[in-house]
């Protein structure tokens, strides 16, 4: 984490700071603005004048890393704008709903579509375009800063109780010392600190381990989304037209499926999801991706089109059982960060969107009582339960935990929850989860040989499928190279000797940004990761996934990362 030691801070007072503007973020901090109003209108209690909110998010602007699948249930939205349809919003009505099972070079359509996969009512949106329109809502409230530019670095604790955080230092060089347009981090000091960070937030990670939030949950289950936008010839793929996929180019042990839904403007989107818990430690989710462009099926969609745009995002699949404690003395978590997805469902930005209005409600009441305890801000978990977000999860409470055991093992774990409230294998109402870097097997075991040659990775040619750095420029990242990297390698011996050896270093493959290049160390032992670090996506796959967790995400300096537009 970029912080020079012994400098001086700003120190900012704030009542209340959101950390991330996804749509947890953005939900909370317009439905806090709103209860605050409806309070001081409805003349009962103390009046709340003069707060303050501040909400920080790491891009360049509000949207900028915003990415998702995704086609949006309107459930929350409707909650938080009721008139949400006829103001403008990016959003397209799902039509036609399909399922494809894609084998090497054929398809089988799904003659019904599986419940948690049916999707009319909802809509197709690009979350970085959703998150654009949504902005101006939550900057009209008076008590409301947005810092873009602004990445959260640490949270500030005192006592035991979060009183803040700060921000990262902006203007240090590759060596760690001060450039001439150096600026201090400040501190933002505040009575609630609610982080929506996002999968794997950075400080949401320091929270889990200085309070042991997932103590007695399930670990976390990543999948790694990994999507690129095309312009297709014109009436080839409808608006709202939706299909997902299962199979090609997956193998059967590996969690995950392909997703095509059409946008307006002849815009498709394409992506795939595997899960960071696969066996083989050289699964790479972009040429997975990229394999899947050339089964025939989807290649007549794209064929003839362009690529215009491409991203990647980590997905919390752990779903209720892996919710961490989501608050505590001074704070709350929303959104990804907290779990808030349905992995059946392929959905999260509705309950990212309620979670950040329940925390809100929460704060409301702790603002009035001035009373930030652990427990005051447990309302919010009583909210939840009370909520439909918490009746959704549960019904889908064990689905993802049945893919351990392979793809069809996981469906019909998937089909017995269906019809058993949710419990599937579970004798139980729990099924217990594995986190995805244990999973992960040593590659000669996998490869059942002494000296393991993965299959070769298809060529890009360059009209279809793409390699990784011409996705990162699709993506539209820049990063200021003068700057530390902002990965974290806690021990590269580790990487040179254990890891080379035993696991073939799965970061040059799960990377979907060619980050992590093996380069000869200077003494000839052996090959050491340089980082590109000025591709990353900020997916955090390398955080999760690395199979001796040395491996540390922390926020560069503001404004870099992605630039998503339609993602
Ligand atoms: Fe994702 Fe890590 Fe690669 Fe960045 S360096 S793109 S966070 S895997």
């Amino acid at each position: 984490m970029a912080e020079l030691p012994g400098i001086e801070r700003e120190t900012l007072e704030m009542d209340v700071v959101i950390v991330g503007g996804g749509p947890g973020g953005l939900a909370t901090a317009m439905h806090l603005a709103r209860l605050i109003k409806q309070h001081n209108d409805s003349g009962k209690g103390e009046k709340l004048e003069g707060l303050s909110i501040a909400l920080l998010e790491k891009g360049k602007e509000i949207g900028s890393h915003g990415i998702s699948g995704a086609v949006m249930d309107p459930r929350a939205l409707d909650e938080l704008i009721p008139d949400w349809r006829k103001k403008d919003c990016p959003a397209v009505a799902v039509g036609t709903d399909e399922m494809w099972y894609l084998t090497e070079s054929g398809k089988i359509k799904a003659p019904i579509m599986p419940p948690p996969l049916q999707n009319h009512g909802n809509y197709v949106v690009s979350l970085a375009e959703l998150l654009r329109w949504m902005e101006p809502f939550v900057a009209e409230a008076p008590e409301m800063n947005i810092f873009p530019e602004f990445p959260a670095a640490r949270v500030l604790i005192e006592a035991g109780k979060v009183v803040g955080v700060r921000t990262a230092d902006k203007g240090i060089d590759k060596n760690g010392e001060a450039k001439g347009n150096f600026e201090p981090g400040i501190d933002i000091r505040a009575k609630i600190v609610i982080l929506a960070e996002g999968p794997r937030g950075t400080l949401t990670k320091q929270l889990y381990e200085q309070f042991d939030l997932g103590k007695g949950k399930n670990p976390q289950v990543f999948a790694l989304g990994v999507k690129e936008i095309w312009e297709v010839p014109a009436g080839r793929f409808k608006p709202g037209q939706v299909i997902h996929t299962m199979g090609f180019p997956l193998d059967k042990e590996t969690f995950g499926g392909a997703f095509i839904y059409g946008m307006k403007d002849n815009l498709v989107d394409i992506g795939m999801v595997v899960g960071l818990d696969a066996r083989n430690p050289t699964t790479d989710s972009h040429h997975e991706l990229q394999r899947l462009k050339t089964h025939p099926a989807i290649r007549a969609i794209l064929e003839g089109g362009k690529l215009v745009a491409a991203g990647a995002k980590a997905i919390p699949e752990g779903g209720y059982f892996s919710m961490p404690k989501m608050w505590g003395d001074g704070f709350m978590i929303v959104g990804d960060s907290a779990s808030y997805l349905n992995g059946a469902r392929l959905k999260g930005v509705h309950l990212a969107m309620k979670s950040g209005m329940l925390a809100a409600e929460a704060a409301l009441e702790a603002l009035v009582a001035g009373d930030y305890s652990d427990a005051k801000l447990g309302a919010y978990e009583r909210k939840f339960e009370a909520s439909w977000a918490k009746t959704e999860l549960w019904k889908d409470r064990n689905f993802h935990q049945g893919f351990e055991h392979g793809l069809y093992a996981g469906m019909i774990n998937a089909g017995l929850g269906m019809i058993t409230g949710g419990r599937g294998f579970g004798v139980a109402n729990r099924l217990e989860a594995t986190a995805g870097h244990e999973r992960m097997e040593r590659i000669k075991r996998y490869f059942a040989s002494d000296d393991p040659h993965p299959p070769e990775k298809i060529k890009f040619d360059g009209k279809l499928t793409f390699d990784k750095v011409t996705d990162v420029y699709y993506g539209g990242v820049v990063h200021e190279e003068n700057q530390p990297a902002h990965l974290l390698i806690r021990d590269t011996e580790v990487c040179i000797t254990k890891c080379t050896e035993e696991y073939g270093n799965p970061c040059l493959h799960f990377c979907p940004a060619n980050v992590y290049e093996p380069r000869p160390t200077d003494d000839g032992r052996g090959k050491v990761p340089f980082l590109n670090f000025t591709n990353c996506f900020h997916c955090k796959t390398c955080d999760i996934l690395d199979p001796y967790q040395v491996i540390t995400w922390v926020p560069p300096e503001g404004g870099g990362g992605p630039n998503y537009k339609k993602l």
